[in-house]
Formats: C-alpha cells, sequence, structure tokens
C-alpha cells in the first residue's frame, strides 16, 4: 500500500510542480516518503490538495500525507537541501479516520505545543536554534526534577560532584570521545593559546575526580552524579524542540567499583531506574535493549575482546535474574562497552531512549586509574556508566507529551492559584492566604487581574494549575479556604490550617 501511494504521490508530483529533479522514494510497512528538488515551494497547506489528487488517481486507496519538511539530498549537510513529504497509506477509509484521530491527539500531546501553552521554554533566533531558553515556570519544572531524582540517586548510594563545562582536549584525546565525536565536537580557543572542547560526555572529569585520591578496594564502589550541560554538534537539520538541541542537560552518574562488584552494581542501578520510573508513573510502555557490539566491526570500540565478551555475558544475566526481558540489539554498544538502553514512547508511538547502564572496562584503563587491593597490589577498577533522567530535555518529551501537560503537583509550576469572587471584598483576604501559603513554601500565585471571576478560573485551567482556590464572602468572613482539584468541578470549604495540612500531603505523594 505505501509503496503504490508513494508511485501515485511521485506521479502528482511531477505532473503540479516544475522542474522536479533530484527525486527518490522509499518506503516501508510503516510510513512512505518521496523526495525531491522543485522550483517551488510545497507547504503544509498543500497536502490535502495532493491526497485529493492521489485518492483521484486510484479509489481504492486512502492516504494521509504526514508533513513536509527540508532535508539535505542524501542525508549529507554539503549537498542541496530538498522537500521530503512524509505519508501513510491505508486500504480503507475506518483506517484512514482512525490515524486521523489518533494525530490530533498526538497534536495535543505535542511537547512543543505544550511547552509554549504553560510557558515552560522557547527558543530564539538570536540564541541560535537547538539552544533551549527554559523560562521562570520552566526552571521551577527542571529544579524540581533534579531535586527529586537526586533524592532518590542518594537512596542507592549516589554522591554529587559539580565540574566544568570546559576542558583541555588531552581529556577528551585520551578518553577516546575525540575521535568518536570528531564531527560532534564544539572546540572552543582563545587568543591566548587555550585548546578547550565543549563537554560532549561527562564521564572523563568523573576519572578525575576519582584519580585525586589514592583509593583502597575498602573505598569501593566509589558512586557519582552530576546533572549539568553537555554540548554535541548535531547535524543541523536535525535540531527542532527539545528532541534535538546542542545543549543538552544531562543526569548522568558513574561507579567505580571492583570486577567481582559489577554485577550487583547494574543490579543496583536497574533497580534505580525502575524505582525513579515507578514513582513517576511512567514504568508502563518501556522495553529494554541489551546493545551489544557490531561483531562485523570491532575497530569501532575500544577496549579487548575478553572483556567485552565478559560483559555482554554478565548484563544477559542481569537481564534474565531482573525479568527485563531485554532485546539483543547488534551494534547499538557504545564506545567502550555493552549496555542496557530502556525505550519508552512519545505521543506519536515512537522509541525514546533515556535511561542507561553501561560497562566500561578500557576507559579505567586509558586514565591509569587504580586502587588498592587486599594484598597491597594495584588494580584497574571498572567503570558503570548509567543515566536515569537522561537528557532533562528528553524526560521532558516523554513527561509532557505522556501526562498532556498536567504536572503532579509537586512538580507543578504553580501549585495553588488564588481567584478572589470579586476583588473590591476578598483581595485584603486572599492577600492574607498568599503569605500564609508562601510561608509554607507553597508555590502561589494570585490572580488579581481586571478579569471576571469565571475567566480567571478558565485561565487557570488552561495553565493546568493542580489548584485554585475560590475566595467569596463565606471564605473571609468565616477564615475558610475554597478549592477545586484541575478536571473536577466540586469545591471543597476547610479551615486555613486544614488547608494547609492537605495540600502538603497531596506534594509529598509520588
Ligand atoms: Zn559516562
Amino acid at each position: 500500500m505505501n509503496k503504490k501511494c508513494c508511485e501515485l504521490l511521485k506521479k502528482v508530483i511531477n505532473k503540479n510542480y516544475k522542474n522536479i529533479r533530484l527525486d527518490n522514494m522509499s518506503y516501508n510497512d510503516d510510513e512512505f516518503y518521496y523526495e525531491f528538488k522543485s522550483d517551488e515551494s510545497v507547504s503544509e497547506n498543500d497536502l490535502s490538495k495532493l491526497e485529493d489528487a492521489i485518492m483521484k488517481l486510484d479509489n481504492s486507496i486512502y492516504v494521509k500525507l504526514i508533513r513536509v519538511s527540508g532535508v539535505y539530498f542524501e542525508g549529507n549537510a554539503n549537498n542541496e537541501m530538498i522537500t521530503r513529504i512524509v505519508g501513510k497509506g491505508f486500504k480503507s477509509k475506518e483506517e484512514l479516520d482512525k490515524y486521523n484521530e489518533f494525530l490530533e491527539d498526538a497534536k495535543e500531546r505535542d511537547h512543543r505545543k505544550i511547552g509554549q501553552d504553560l510557558d515552560l521554554f522557547c527558543f530564539s533566533d538570536y540564541v541560535g536554534a537547538g539552544l533551549p531558553l527554559y523560562t521562570p515556570r520552566g526552571t521551577i519544572v527542571k529544579d524540581e526534577l533534579q531535586k527529586e531524582i537526586e533524592r532518590v540517586c542518594r537512596k542507592y548510594g549516589f554522591q554529587k560532584v559539580s565540574c566544568p563545562s570546559l576542558a583541555d582536549i588531552s581529556l577528551f584525546e585520551t578518553s577516546g570521545h575525540a575521535q568518536k565525536f570528531n564531527e560532534e565536537l564544539f572546540r572552543v580557543e582563545s587568543p591566548k593559546g587555550h585548546k578547550f572542547v565543549l563537554k560532549p560526555v561527562q564521564c572523563p572529569h568523573h576519572t578525575q575526580i576519582f584519580a585525586s585520591k589514592l583509593r583502597s578496594y575498602k573505598d569501593l564502589p566509589i558512586r557519582y552524579m552530576e546533572s549539568d550541560k553537555q554540548y554535541r554538534a548535531e547535524l543541523q537539520g536535525a535540531v527542532g524542540g527539545l528532541s534535538r538541541v546542542y545543549a543538552i542537560t544531562v543526569e548522568d552518574g558513574h561507579s567505580f567499583c571492583t570486577r567481582d562488584q559489577v554485577k550487583q552494581e547494574v543490579i543496583n542501578m536497574c533497580n534505580l531506574i525502575k524505582d525513579f520510573y515507578s514513582r513517576m508513573g511512567l514504568w508502563k510502555d518501556q522495553w529494554i535493549s541489551l546493545s551489544v557490539r557490531d561483531y562485523e566491526h570491532p575497530e569501532k570500540y575500544i577496549g579487548n575482546k575478553e572483556d567485552w565478551d565478559i560483559c555482554e555475558q554478565m548484563l544477559q544475566e542481569v537481564s534474565d535474574e531482573l525479568g527485563l526481558n531485554a532485546k539483543r540489539c547488534e551494534g547499538e554498544a557504545a564506545l567502550y562497552g555493552p549496555k542496557l538502553d530502556f525505550m519508552f514512547k512519545d505521543a506519536l508511538g515512537r522509541d525514546i531512549q533515556i535511561p542507561t547502564v553501561q560497562l566500561d572496562f578500557a576507559m579505567p584503563k586509558r586514565f591509569n586509574l587504580f586502587y588498592i587491593d587486599e594484598n597491597g597490589e594495584k588494580q584497574t577498577p571498572v567503570m558503570v556508566h548509567r543515566a536515569v533522567l537522561g537528557s532533562y530535555e528528553r524526560f521532558l518529551v516523554l513527561l509532557l507529551e505522556q501526562f498532556k501537560g498536567v504536572l503532579p503537583i509537586w512538580l507543578s509550576p504553580v501549585q495553588v492559584n488564588i481567584v478572589p469572587v470579586n476583588m473590591k471584598y476578598h483581595d485584603e483576604y486572599c492577600r492574607k492566604i498568599k503569605q500564609i501559603l508562601f510561608d509554607k513554601d507553597i508555590r502561589v500565585e494570585y490572580d488579581d487581574s481586571k478579569e471576571q471571576m469565571s475567566k480567571k478560573i478558565r485561565q487557570s485551567n488552561i495553565m493546568k494549575n493542580p489548584i485554585t482556590l475560590i475566595i467569596g464572602d463565606n471564605e473571609r468572613d468565616n477564615n475558610l479556604i475554597s478549592y477545586r482539584k484541575y478536571g473536577s468541578e466540586d469545591t471543597y470549604s476547610i479551615s486555613i490550617d486544614e488547608f494547609i495540612e492537605f495540600i502538603q500531603d497531596e506534594i509529598k505523594k509520588r
């Protein structure tokens, strides 16, 4: 079906647009696309016209053209930009209608729309594409996420460290990242002759904190964590929304341990990941990849074959023991070792890889890391890399799209929004409540704009505030608070003290 649709799209384009060249068709069971260069441009608004034209040519098929975008010819950034139209074919009108419904729902869930509606992040042409700016509201969400992930990680023995964004190029030459990420490195030079690199990963920095002291086997495992920016020069056409950005904030962590401790460390990290995602209400549609070497191209990796064999075997055992049911994916391993990748779904049902646990026997050797064992001998530790929350940007995509922007109260930029029935009579009491809640560290806002009460309540719902207070004569005269939860029309009246107890309990919930 997709093959047929693609051929018909090509026919229609060649008939209706001038001077078609550099064209190419591609299709699989899921989608098709046709790409080309033309003297005229094609916009989103032209798609439904094109769909009609295709269906007119063959009335036994139904087609949806999903999007039009600019791509580089043959995917090479040195080539010309051409147009790509992506679509999907169906056998019946019912199937097509169902798919349109799904797309509508996905549009509602799109994190770019939610991010704008809820005023969480923005982009600026001055700052540059692919460099997200978090607004005050978005920064609250990000900070709360950081506090939560660090709280959970501390339970599993991680300590927080803090490193600069720059490092001497030699750090990444030693680690192997300079070669591996060559094309994606941001290099920074100064007139004084400094040659720095903006860090594409944080692991090499962490090895140097380990190396700063003499370590004994009794000290291990040593576990570091850090949430900081990493910089990668992604292909420019690929940047957009929060899914692909140049500056990502990554929640990264490393454990340095003995060979005997590795398996237990991996189990510890898998449990940590499950714990965190369950608390977030996200542990449901995930699947796990056991990402191993590309056996035909061993030259793409660092480290020796024996270590790789041991590592891959060990991850398989962990998967079996924890019932993770990991799928073996050849060629998906990291530069230095195999890994377990945890995949979730975005609004369109596509996989997003977020948490990961990676084994690494190579990097500690490259940096000559050692600890002193029971016999007073020097030994090389093993490094286990892990990301739980992963990139905050990607995690926000998952979170916003899964919850359609309705964040749990502990994460919400505003927790309580106060709406007076009439500003003239209730302003003073509202201010008093605001101050009391503020003093209790509750994120509270008071809508003292000139709008009508009904409009303020509507606005509070649009901003998805979890709790809206409605304050009138009865509340003021009796020292009460009336509140509504998001998505409910029911109003409850209680005393201020009771409300504080209620809201503090709600905030603690995970
Ligand atoms: Zn790492």
